[in-house]
């Protein structure tokens, strides 16, 4: 079942459709199934088939082979695809013109199944021969690469997809049989080459891998932000760049400043808006015009007092819903997003420790006051992200119950981080904590939102982070750790977590506080794996290697903050640094070079 979303525009006269599908039962109850005394089977066909749409799996970077998950993405490539060609055919008669009427992105592989299903409308239902129905599909398809992280790219066993899609598993084979023949031509001989880009994985289970089915069948490959795609042509898909350098492209991402600005912080629109007028709204390049009243004290101090008063609103939600009392001329230092071990929330944790320990060696010290704040779902299998949740919230009982720490720290974990909260904690935030692993992070997006709203970044030279600091400035962000190339090398060299261990007395008594269960004294084992994992498996995400350099780093931005004249600045020259992160540029982008479609100014009473 179709169910039609509107999706109204901002005043440019347009409300565009967004067309969701449901699986439900053709038939609620099966009599025939009844009328033989089978009352079970009678109704369990409608709940087999509507299991179909009932769940989104709820991983983020991670694959999870199971067959259900493999009928929903079928199923929801089918309906489109299926709705797709009806359209078209309203108008058409022959489908030489489908690639100029139709653009499809695969929005990473989960969609992938449907090269192979037009393939199949194309040639089984509409009778094309298979050289026309491939010039077709190509010309239709974009495919979008989302991560690098290996575990998270599909790869679907060929017995699962032999059960399940027969016919589209015939047309994968003979999609890759050609595709090697044309690579043996071109590069005769080469046989790991064909062996890094066939779309069967050889091994004891065949699988089929999506990603390149998804290149192969596409006449586009983008990745999310300028590092990503280098790293696409360089390291993760090097050989198809050797073959189609045409092909690859970048779209950094982008946030709409109607939901993330305008919505969520209406204080801080209306201070702009103020000074600059209103065209930042559909223009988010405008934002630039802020920069002379970054100099301006009366315009920094009413940009302060926005950011207190958003603090203020946020304290109140932290009150009711954790109990606790906030300094609200503290540090607003937040992370929020989901919980991987690549993004290192373990990391900030870890320096949250840190400052503890600070602050218990010298109880009288001058200390600038942090509010830490976490937030964030992990996927429900996700052992170490739940115990890395487990062990926030442990040291946030020892430090926000400890005496003689009182309001120069506190760290808290707000519950069911999703869109709605997020609008309520991004405006509220000093302190933007970007600080993956370089090299893991695609883009992100929760960077650019809280850029937008005026918070610092400290961070990596990982995803979009790359481009905030060159929009912003260097002297406007926190940018700490090993880079992209800093990262490879040193794992190539050989890296040893227990060599940073053994020569920083601070990171060895953090280790060992959480390993002797300091903050879990009724359970004193709790986060061993959490210490094994980074001492005796190899610290996948290098979280020694930038410890040292994070924790001087984050004493540059006590320093910077306790002048307020200076932060209130660089606050400025975030917001107004953020134009080229709007996704109406990356949507445009998109629509140029990808889509080739070209926006139409529709007549009426809003703005033409
Ligand atoms: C923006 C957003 C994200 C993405 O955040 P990153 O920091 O880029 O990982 C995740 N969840 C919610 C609710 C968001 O609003």
């Amino acid at each position: 079942m179709a169910y039609d979303t509107p999706v109204p525009g901002y005043k440019n006269n347009t409300v565009n459709n967004l067309r969701l599908w449901s699986a439900k039962a053709s038939r609620e109850f099966d009599l025939n199934y009844f009328n033989d005394g089978d009352y079970i089977k009678a109704v369990s066909e409608k709940s087999v088939s509507e299991n179909i749409t009932k769940v989104l799996y709820p991983n983020d970077n991670v694959f999870e082979g199971k067959e259900l998950r493999l009928k929903q993405e079928y199923f929801f490539v089918s309906a489109t695809i299926q709705d797709i060609v009806r359209r078209y055919k309203k108008t058409h008669s022959g489908f030489k013109d489908f690639p100029d009427m139709v653009a499809i992105q695969l929005n990473d592989t989960h969609p992938a199944i449907a090269i192979p299903d037009l393939m199949r409308i194309l040639m089984d239902d509409e009778g094309l021969c298979w050289e026309e129905s491939w010039d077709i599909t190509v010309k239709t398809f974009g495919y979008t690469n989302h991560t690098i992280l290996p575990e998270a790219l599909e790869r679907w066993p060929v017995s699962l997809m032999e059960k399940v899609l027969p016919r589209h598993m015939q047309i994968i084979y003979e999609i890759n049989r050609r595709f090697i023949e044309q690579l043996n031509s071109m590069y005769p001989g080469n046989n790991s080459m064909v062996s890094e880009l066939s779309i069967i994985e050889e091994g004891p289970e065949k699988k089929v891998r999506m990603a390149n089915l998804a290149i192969i069948g596409s006449h586009s490959l983008n990745g999310v932000a300028a590092l990503h795609s280098e790293i696409l042509k360089t390291h993760v898909f090097k050989d198809f760049y050797k073959l189609w350098p045409e092909k690859f492209n970048n779209k950094t991402n982008g946030i709409t400043q109607r939901r993330w600005l305008k919505l969520c912080n209406p204080r801080l629109s209306n201070l702009i808006t103020g000074v600059i007028g209103d065209g930042w709204i559909t223009d988010l390049y405008q934002m630039k015009q802020l920069k002379p009243y970054s100099e301006k004290e009366d315009f920094q101090q009413q940009w302060l007092d926005v950011k207190k008063a958003n603090k203020e609103f946020l304290a109140k939600y932290i009150i009711s819903h954790n109990g606790i009392a906030v300094n609200v001329d503290s540090i607003f230092d937040i992370q929020v997003k989901r919980l991987h071990e690549y993004k290192r929330q373990l990391l900030n944790c870890l320096h949250v420790i840190a400052m503890y320990n600070r602050i218990k060696d010298n109880p009288n010290g001058n200390f600038v006051p942090r509010t830490v704040i976490f937030a964030g779902k992990a996927a429900p299998g996700y052992y170490m992200a739940k115990l890395i949740i487990k062990l926030i919230n442990s040291v946030g009982e020892t430090v926000n119950n400890d005496p003689q720490v009182r309001d120069k720290l506190k760290l808290l974990f707000l519950r069911n981080y999703a869109v709605s909260n997020a609008e309520k904690i991004i405006p509220a935030a000093d302190l933007s904590e970007q600080i993956s692993t370089a090299g893991t992070e695609a883009s992100g997006t929760g960077n650019m939102k809280f850029a937008l709203n005026g918070a610092l970044t400290i961070g990596t030279l990982d995803g979009a982070n790359v481009e905030i600091r060159e929009e912003v400035g260097d002297e406007n962000i926190f940018i700490f750790g090993l880079d992209a190339d800093g990262v490879s090398s040193l794992k190539k060299s050989g890296y040893n977590p227990f060599y940073y261990y053994n020569n920083n007395p601070e990171l060895s008594r953090v280790i060992n506080q959480i390993q002797n269960g300091f903050f879990s004294k009724s359970q004193p084992d709790l986060f061993r794996p959490i210490v094994d994992s980074l001492l005796y498996q190899g610290d996948t995400y290098m979280l020694f290697a930038d410890f040292d350099s994070y924790v001087k780093c984050q004493e540059r931005v006590a320093e910077a903050f306790t002048d307020r004249k200076k932060w209130a600045r660089m606050s400025i020259l975030n917001t107004a640094g953020m134009g080229k992160f709007s996704t109406d540029r990356t949507i445009a982008e998109y629509a140029k070079d990808i889509w080739n479609v070209k926006p139409v100014q529709v007549k009426g009473p809003g703005p033409a």
